[in-house]
């Protein structure tokens, strides 16, 4: 079509760097668990921008804060202090039960932070020789884009071509804390881990997996350091996924929904003596803390914390999982996941899982395919049972059209 929409798609894939494949509809503008494209038609999110928008689209709390702060201060880079930056790592920290954070970006910067900390600390705490610091992680990690993260990544897609890669990464089979336990030797500084991993297609792994890493990285005198960019504030019906191990990681990378849904913000949140290996001028981002994320980043925590948002979380991905499993469609192989985050694996040789993603944009309900295989289904957490309801009869149609 070359309407309106057409005609946006057209200029994008004349400029834009064709680094992504979006389904072929035109958003304009979005309000709660609702998106619009450019026709007016209207979609729901099931998406939420891979849980950037845990508190919804424009949340009025979050674009108070947002205007406000943009209005008296935005940006100082970290030369000088504000008065918004304490305040927002205060109330991080203690929900994470942890020391102190270093802020960032997106995600992937709090993960380079968590592994420049890790292999400082192997130096100086542990006596690892510069330089030879190595970090156990798990095979189908997402972690992000750099160099670095690409280059421990087990993905060819992420990597071929994008080489000479940073040595000091070994992975393991993820789920499999045994592996980890073999794979320690006396340069081990950290094992990086996703509680549930995201990109991969919503992977669980097995109950207790990481306590169990709690336990070895203990008796070993090893890091434990969590990825929960995506799966944190509140997505898998926690605050954070370790939480329902019963147990605390020595550092944290968080990101996505710490942003409350209309900008990057990250943050490395670790114990003190973790945190304490960056010095004055180690390591930093001209952005990173700066007063308007720091404002929306704690305007983000208190929508959360005051709406109730991770009970809602449990109690409707509950709901939604029960649903979905009782789906009886010869095209789902297996459906997975905790809280609003589930993955419906679609059996290949029936249909692909971006074919699904288009039925159900034509039913105006939209998702992305992760791993040609995999549907993720993750609204925003302010959805209300009728409307997520709405979103899993128009699954059913769709799945019921491309089986027959
Ligand atoms: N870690 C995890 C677990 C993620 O899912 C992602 C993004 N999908 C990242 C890190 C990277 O975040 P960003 O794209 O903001 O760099």
């Amino acid at each position: 079509s070359f309407g309106p929409a057409g005609g946006a798609i057209a200029i994008e894939a004349r400029w834009c760097a064709r680094n992504y494949r979006p389904l072929p509809v035109v958003i304009n503008r979005a309000k709660g668990v609702w998106l619009w494209d450019s026709d007016g038609r209207r979609y729901l999110d099931m998406m939420s921008a891979y849980s950037a928008v845990n508190v919804g689209h424009g949340h009025p709390r979050v674009l108070d804060a947002l205007q406000q702060q943009a209005g008296r201060v935005a940006i100082v880079s970290r030369a000088f202090h504000t008065d918004r930056l304490g305040p927002f790592l205060a109330r991080l920290c203690t929900l994470a039960g942890l020391d102190a954070a270093c802020p960032m970006n997106t995600g992937a910067e709090a993960v380079e932070t968590a592994i420049k900390a890790a292999r400082r600390w192997g130096h100086r705490v542990k006596g690892i020789p510069d330089g030879r610091a190595e970090i156990i992680v798990a095979e189908g990690n997402f972690h992000g884009r750099t160099t670095t993260i690409v280059g421990f990544s087990s993905e060819a897609d992420y990597r071929d071509g994008f080489g000479p890669f940073a040595p000091g990464f070994r992975a393991v089979p993820f789920g499999d804390a045994a592996a980890v336990e073999a794979a320690i030797g006396p340069h081990t500084a950290a094992v990086l881990v996703e509680p549930i991993q995201g990109e991969a297609g919503i992977v669980v792994p097995p109950e207790g997996y990481l306590r169990r890493l709690r336990e070895i990285c203990d008796r070993h005198g090893v890091l434990l350091i969590l990825d929960e960019v995506q799966s944190g504030l509140g997505r898998t019906g926690a605050w954070f996924a370790f939480e329902h191990e019963g147990i605390r990681p020595d550092g944290l990378c968080l990101g996505k929904a710490l942003g409350g849904g209309v900008m990057p913000v990250s943050a490395f949140v670790a114990r003190r003596g973790l945190i304490d290996m960056f010095e004055p001028g180690n390591h930093g981002s001209t952005f990173g803390g700066n007063p308007l994320a720091a404002a929306v980043g704690e305007a983000a925590l208190a929508v959360i914390e005051e709406e109730g948002l991770v009970a809602r979380s449990a109690e409707l991905g509950a709901h939604m999982m029960e649903r979905l499993r009782r789906i009886d469609s010869p095209l789902v192989r297996e459906v997975r996941g905790r809280g609003l985050w589930v993955g419906v694996e679609i059996d290949p040789a029936r249909a692909s899982a971006r074919a699904v993603c288009e039925a159900l944009m034509r039913r105006g309900v939209l998702s992305k395919e992760t791993h040609e295989t995999v549907i993720r289904l993750a609204p925003p957490l302010v959805i209300d049972r009728e409307t997520l309801d709405h979103g899993i009869d128009r699954l059913e149609e769709a799945l019921a059209a491309l089986a027959a």
